[in-house]
């Protein structure tokens, strides 16, 4: 690897830095794949017809029509499997990352979700053949309603965006139905970037509310924009700075009296499970991140699935398919309309019923659990963000005095005159073995750093964090010291990336000149 961090395919040892192949022990320097190609290898032997390629499209080879590198097998499982060993992950190290509760996935939920008369349905399969499916989702449904104190929900939403807009539209649908025109959505400047970009994408106008100096909804401010062309708040709570907000019971009256319905964005629910019920604060719809409170894997772009509840004023509008129970089981109602039933619903988000990997996932994880068992798990990440939090404020700066819910917010002032700042700490973290906590998020504060440790971190790893943290804090304000965060990360495969070159000039594309290109630099 060269200084910028880019591979070099030829390395000849210098010092005892250096080795031979470019190989540091179990750090393996990969060529890309498409570097590997040798004609003709294959992972199975089909029988050949014309010519070295065992597959054939035609009479052309569908590896290189399709421009794919031919593999042996061997080759193709190390070169993944080096590549995974390359990243952080919650496997291997602590997560913090605020706003995204990256919680541990028990392997019992995996293995549950592998059972093949989960794993290997098809959407299409005659209903007769799917009531343990469907009974699955409708048992979910059924705690989903439960925890949240909502009438009904909607299952198919793919993510927690998805289900933003599934509410949006349900909303919308009802303001529709009641013949009203109401454009303008209410959104805090704490709120989660999907949240406005939800309501524009429906069409609506976006005005945002200030906070108040202790990182909540200004409730005067918010009361001042409320009007009859208020379709919604859209609202996080716990919030982004990690905050339950106190006047919600305020807001969700003041905004029912103007008219309004009460979208709240569910995806804090990890702090709140089994100890608030959303419906009973007077929210109207909520998308629950299955994937962040329930322990579906996520990261990386997916799975996700992100179920809406929904209030009774919303229920009738929610979207198609959805399960019911009648005299003969199990079934579905596919459009709207359909037996009268489903009449005024909005119409349909998705191909089919919801990821059912997930829902079997969510479902193993809160049977395993039990109610008592969900409850700790809340209140576990919340004294485990508060436990971070008291270990940090007197070195690194509160944006808020605590305590917190689930994540701790601090902010850069710590930093102040060092020369270091956010990016830097973060990267140094990565040397320390920790995956950063998200950075600059909220907006709210300058230079952010959010920290959410999630229930399922220890105490030793936790005072291990708060350690290597309060190490970093010091090591930034000795003069000697600060000037090795600025090229941080040392220990890891890749060193710092100019991000601004990454994001200007992006390779987004393969092509051998490329190699050349780098080979020649
Ligand atoms: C994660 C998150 C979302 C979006 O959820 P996805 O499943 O990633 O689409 C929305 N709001 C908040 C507060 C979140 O943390």
């Amino acid at each position: 690897m060269n200084r910028q961090g880019r591979p070099t395919h030829t390395h000849v040892g210098k010092g005892p830095e250096d080795t031979f192949t470019g190989d540091r022990g179990l750090m393996a320097e990969a060529k890309l794949i498409f570097e590997q190609d040798s004609p003709g290898a294959c992972g199975v032997d089909l029988p050949r017809r014309d010519g070295p390629a065992s597959t054939r499209l035609g009479n052309v080879p569908v590896r290189s029509h399709v421009g794919l590198p031919d593999l042996a097998e061997p080759r193709a499982v190390r070169h993944y499997t080096r590549l995974s060993q390359k990243n952080m992950s919650i496997d291997g190290q602590m997560y913090p990352l605020g706003s995204c509760t990256m919680k541990h996935n028990p392997r019992l939920n995996e293995k549950l979700a592998r059972l093949p008369g989960f794993a290997d349905l098809h959407p299409l399969q005659p209903l007769s053949t799917v009531q343990g499916a469907l009974e699955l989702i409708d048992t979910l449904a059924h705690w989903l309603k439960t925890l949240t104190g909502m009438p009904a929900v909607a299952m198919s939403p793919g993510a927690g965006a998805h289900g933003e807009l599934c509410g949006m539209m349900a909303i919308r649908a009802a303001i529709d139905d009641r013949g009203e025109t109401r454009t303008r959505v209410l959104v805090p400047e704490s709120a989660h970037g999907t949240n406005p970009a939800t309501a524009a994408a429906l069409g609506f106008t976006v005005d945002t509310i200030k906070a108040t100096d202790d990182g909540r909804v200004d409730l005067a401010a918010f009361k001042d924009r409320l009007g009859p062309d208020v379709a919604a708040i859209m609202l996080t709570n716990p919030n982004t700075c990690g905050l339950f907000e106190r006047d919600i019971i305020d807001i969700a009256d003041a905004l029912h009296e103007a008219g309004g319905y009460f979208y709240c964005d569910g995806a804090n629910f990890n702090a709140i499970v089994g100890k608030v019920r959303p419906g009973d604060l007077g929210v109207d719809a909520m998308h629950i991140n299955l994937h962040k409170t329930f322990s579906t894997p996520h990261g990386g772009g997916g799975p996700g699935s992100g179920p809406v509840v929904l209030s009774d004023a919303l229920a009738p509008f929610a979207p198609v398919p959805f399960v019911v129970h009648g005299p003969d089981g199990f079934r579905l109602v596919e459009h709207h309309g359909q037996d009268g039933e489903a009449e005024k619903s909005f119409g349909r988000m998705k191909g089919f019923h919801g990821q059912m990997g997930m829902f079997v996932r969510a479902l193993a994880y809160m049977l395993s659990h039990g109610a008592d068992g969900l409850r700790q798990a809340s209140e576990d990440a919340v004294l485990n963000a508060n436990y971070v939090l008291a270990g940090l404020q007197d070195k690194l700066t509160a944006s808020f005095p605590g305590p917190c819910m689930h994540e701790a917010l601090f902010d850069d002032r710590f930093l102040k005159g060092t020369g270091v700042g956010t990016l830097d700490l973060a990267k140094a973290l990565i040397d320390e073995g920790f995956h950063p906590m998200t950075m600059y998020f909220p907006l709210v504060v300058h230079g952010a750093l959010l920290i959410e440790p999630t229930e399922s971190e220890s105490r030793e790893t936790l005072d291990r964090f708060i350690a290597t943290l309060r190490h970093l804090a010091d090591r930034a304000h000795d003069e000697d010291g600060a000037e090795a965060f600025l090229s941080a990360p040392h220990h890891t495969p890749r060193r710092r990336l100019d991000e601004t070159a990454a994001a200007r000039q992006p390779i987004l594309r393969w092509t051998p000149e490329t190699t050349q290109q780098e080979a020649a630099e």
